[in-house]
């Protein structure tokens, strides 16, 4: 059925930029006869999936959406894959994003234009926007995105699907093509709070291949779906609901606070107050992390090559071949601010600016179980809006960059339209605390 509903409405939607198709219907089959022969399946066992382009997958083609590994077929699968793959879930293929994850809208992708099922007028969001739409549109019954500053959370609001940023260290990244080493996290989305907790206990925990995987003790996600959230204590920040917030989104995010209220928690104002400073400390660091992180991509080992006369033209080349422009720019922007002379002046302060971001989550955390806000200042945007405009893009990102610096979670849920588009409601937590951001979302649910 849901390779069916790729063939109906993929080739509008675009989120697919590779369908599995013969291997996924074995795969299908080969539980049909476990099911036909009595067998008692998993709870996760034969469920179509896909995955986000930037995650290993053995013999399937991984190429981050962009031109630089249009050919590159990973020889080893990313510890998600395996997880998933353990688990018995079945991959339908993999999903169009921003070239290696830096956007906003998808409309960085070298491959395809991916459009927003509620509309297809508007972008989907991004980075993870094939995942957001794989999701909405029923082509898969759930996917992986990766969120570096929103890319799971703010596609899921554009598209009405539940969305969760985990914790920094709690899944693995090994085999996660990495865009920014210290703010990357691999995570689900999914139609519900439910599907979601499933998919955070097949995928998290600690992972000896990632130097960064946290060994913590991983819970059972689905004990805390229950309804009660009687003196829940939740925490409004004031910095996420001001400049640049459509009025309408507020509103919507208001009657869900109400809502919450009517159930039983306590809520209650608060301030973030380096919030306005998020935004340029994310774009020195993370673009500063991804001009390191991508300067393997010189032609040599995989990936494009270009032809040239000597070994330096050929690294220049294919580096000015590979790369779109969005990328170029990260790398532009990253080496300048690791350079010498600037080093101090932008990257050491915007890794200050980070602690200090960090420690009014942590204030915060002292009087509040979770923060709620809206997930992003607008519903989806047109196509081209902001495309021109790398600033206006980067501005996009206010309200979900800080949980990144921070390494906290958060998850992103519906919470009604505006405009006839949907628009999501984000709960931050605790490090570590993912179990209560389900708790709290599945009162929605
Ligand atoms: N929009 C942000 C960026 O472009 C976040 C992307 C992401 O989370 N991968 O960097």
């Amino acid at each position: 059925a849901y390779i069916d509903r790729i063939h109906n409405v993929d080739p509008d939607l675009q989120a697919y930029l590779t369908v599995l198709e013969d291997q996924a219907l074995a795969q299908a089959a080969e539980v049909d006869s476990k099911i036909a022969q009595g067998e008692v399946l998993s709870s996760l066992e034969g469920i179509p999936m896909a995955m986000k382009d930037n995650m290993c997958t053995e013999g399937v083609r991984t190429s981050c959406a962009s031109k630089m590994l249009e050919n590159f077929i990973p020889p080893y699968n990313a510890t998600v894959t395996d997880r998933l793959r353990a688990a018995g879930t079945i991959l339908l293929g993999k999903l169009n994003m921003d070239e290696f994850a830096m956007g906003s809208s998808t409309e960085n992708s070298y491959f395809a234009k991916t459009r927003n099922p509620w509309d297809m007028e508007y972008v989907p969001g991004g980075s993870s926007g094939g995942a957001a739409v794989a999701v909405a549109a029923d082509e898969a019954a759930f996917a992986l995105g990766s969120d570096t500053g929103g890319s799971i959370r703010q596609p899921a609001a554009f598209c009405g699907v539940v969305g969760m940023k985990p914790t920094y260290g709690a899944v693995s990244r090994y085999g996660l093509i990495a865009y920014a080493s210290s703010l990357d996290q691999i995570g689900p989305l999914t139609k519900t709070v439910r599907d979601n907790a499933l998919v955070m206990n097949a995928i998290a925990g600690y992972d000896p291949r990632d130097s960064t995987s946290v060994p913590y003790e991983k819970p059972d996600y689905t004990k805390f779906l229950v309804n009660d959230i009687k003196g829940l204590k939740i925490g409004i920040p004031r910095e996420y609901y001001g400049e640049g917030i459509d009025p309408d989104v507020a509103k919507g995010i208001q009657s869900g606070i109400r809502t919450l209220i009517d159930l039983g928690a306590e809520v209650a104002e608060c301030s973030l107050p380096h919030t306005e400073y998020a935004i340029p400390a994310y774009y020195l660091i993370a673009t500063a992390e991804a001009s390191s992180n991508l300067a393997r991509y010189d032609g040599v080992r995989y990936g494009y090559r270009a032809e040239a006369a000597d070994v330096l033209g050929m690294f220049k080349t294919t580096r000015a071949e590979g790369f779109g422009p969005e990328v170029k720019r990260r790398i532009m922007l990253g080496t300048y601010a690791l350079s010498s002379g600037y080093y101090d002046a932008y990257y050491l302060k915007a890794q200050k600016v980070r602690t200090l971001i960090k420690q009014d989550f942590d204030q915060a955390f002292e009087k509040f179980d979770i923060l709620l806000s809206p997930t992003a200042p607008t519903p989806a945007f047109k196509f081209g809006e902001k495309s021109a405009n790398p600033l206006a893009m980067y501005l996009s990102d206010i309200t979900t960059v800080p949980i990144n610096l921070a390494g906290i979670p958060a998850i992103s849920i519906p919470a009604g339209f505006v405009k006839g588009l949907p628009i999501g409601m984000q709960l931050m937590g605790k490090a570590f605390d993912e179990g209560t951001l389900y708790r709290a979302a599945y009162t929605f649910e």
